[in-house]
């Protein structure tokens, strides 16, 4: 508990799914932190104020769209404003779209390449200075199984996600004579909007229940049969933002219950 006490930890794409159960780890672990994402302004209000209730931290928002290189960089800028100073980054913001490649819309390729991959680049490029100065930080980036396997229909999405690693082992090499870190995380399957999207599909497709579509993505691709959680994710995050951690550099660390072992 309070293990991460007085860093202020920005969550990208935290108003839903993994970055919000991110955010309540890393509040959890004593940081102050910053949400960002989409969402109606309301609820994003009460998501912030419960955040910062619960935990007794300081919580800010920013609906900077990750898609678009200077929002990322005011965002940046934004929490290091308002909270002092940005001591964890977590690159999790991600979108997905499905479609045989010779079908696959232009716009959503360069979409899911800006959102999922671009960003990071933008992000890490804007926070290094002052991790660099403080000799401190800790750079997560959520890639996904998909950034270590294919599956079919997920060209933009499985090339933005490999990008990803490349990105946080060259990240890793520039700053291991430092005291930032860099690492990658590879869920598997959690039962996000995200995937619940990617299961109404299916069961549409098939003309099947929600509940047995929900068992055959299952069964396809995760040998322990069973979805990964948020709060899994968020343990390792606060792991990897340790003191004990400060040796892994540029690791790509899958929690998908066995399906990139197969
Ligand atoms: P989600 O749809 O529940 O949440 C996505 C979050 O990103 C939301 O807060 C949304 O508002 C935000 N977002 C989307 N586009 C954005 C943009 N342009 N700018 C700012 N915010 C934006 O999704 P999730 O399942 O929680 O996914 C989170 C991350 O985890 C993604 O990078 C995804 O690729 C990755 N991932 C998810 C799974 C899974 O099974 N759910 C598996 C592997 C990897």
């Amino acid at each position: 508990m309070n293990t991460l006490k007085n860093k202020v930890a920005l969550v990208t794409g935290s108003t839903s799914g993994i970055g919000l159960g991110i955010a309540r780890c890393l509040a959890e672990a004593g940081t102050d932190v910053m949400l960002n994402g989409f969402g109606d302004a309301r609820s994003v209000e009460s998501q912030r104020a419960e955040l910062a209730a619960e935990f007794g931290c300081r919580v800010a928002y920013s609906a900077a769209n990750m898609a678009n290189a200077a929002e990322v960089r005011e965002l940046i800028a934004q929490c290091t404003r308002e909270l002092g100073q940005v001591d964890i980054l977590v690159n999790n913001a991600g979108i997905q779209f499905t479609s045989p490649i010779d079908e696959f819309p232009d716009e959503k390729w360069d979409a899911i390449i800006a959102t999922n991959l671009s960003s990071n680049f933008h992000s890490i490029k804007a926070v290094l200075p002052q991790m660099k100065e403080r000799n401190w930080g800790r750079i997560v980036n959520i890639a996904s199984a998909h950034a270590l396997v294919a599956s079919v229909t997920k060209s933009a999405y499985a090339a933005a996600k490999h990008g990803v690693i490349g990105l946080t082992k060259v990240v890793a090499l520039e700053t291991a004579r430092t005291g930032v870190t860099c690492n990658a995380i590879c869920p598997g399957m959690i039962l996000t909007p995200l995937v619940q999207k990617q299961i109404d599909d299916w069961a549409e497709r098939d003309g099947i229940s929600k509940e047995r579509a929900q068992e055959l993505m299952i069964a396809e691709k995760i040998p322990t049969g069973q979805f990964q959680t948020a709060a899994q994710i968020g343990a390792l995050v606060v792991f990897l933002c340790s003191e004990a951690a400060g040796q892994v550099r540029g690791a790509a660390m899958p929690v998908d219950g066995g399906w990139t072992v197969q």
